[in-house]
């Protein structure tokens, strides 16, 4: 069985977060290395290595996930507008393998991403 992620961990209980939200179905935290001045990670409980991996089944946990990152946002004063990102994959970017949303704000964001 291959090694549990830090977000698995996070989710056990077995590292701290600082955690906003919680529910059934996913946890917001904050980055532990912020890229902007409010740097917010949301992620589905169930263990979704990436985007490559959702399945049709996953549908409403996206729809859910979309919905929390709304609240979340709301909930962190982002009024001015935020960024949402998804890294996918070793191109992507991505380096814990748990799906998760980035929501990035309180800057002025550029355009093309590196
Ligand atoms: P990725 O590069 O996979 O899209 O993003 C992973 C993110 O997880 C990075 O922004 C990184 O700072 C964050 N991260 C990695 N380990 C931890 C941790 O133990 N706690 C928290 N809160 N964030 C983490």
């Amino acid at each position: 069985m291959s090694e549990k992620t830090v977000f698995k961990r996070i989710i056990d209980g077995e590292i701290p977060a600082d955690l906003v939200h919680e529910d059934e179905y996913c946890l917001a935290f904050h980055d532990i290395s912020p890229k902007a001045p409010t740097h917010i990670l949301v992620i589905p409980k169930k263990e979704i290595p990436s985007v490559a991996e959702i399945e049709d089944q996953d549908a409403d946990l996206l729809g859910h996930l979309w919905c929390v990152i709304r609240k979340v946002a709301e909930q962190a004063g982002l009024a001015g507008g935020y960024r949402v990102v998804v890294n996918c994959g070793d191109d992507g970017g991505q380096e814990v393998p748990h799906l998760h949303f980035h929501i990035l704000g309180g800057r002025a964001m550029t355009w093309p991403p590196g």
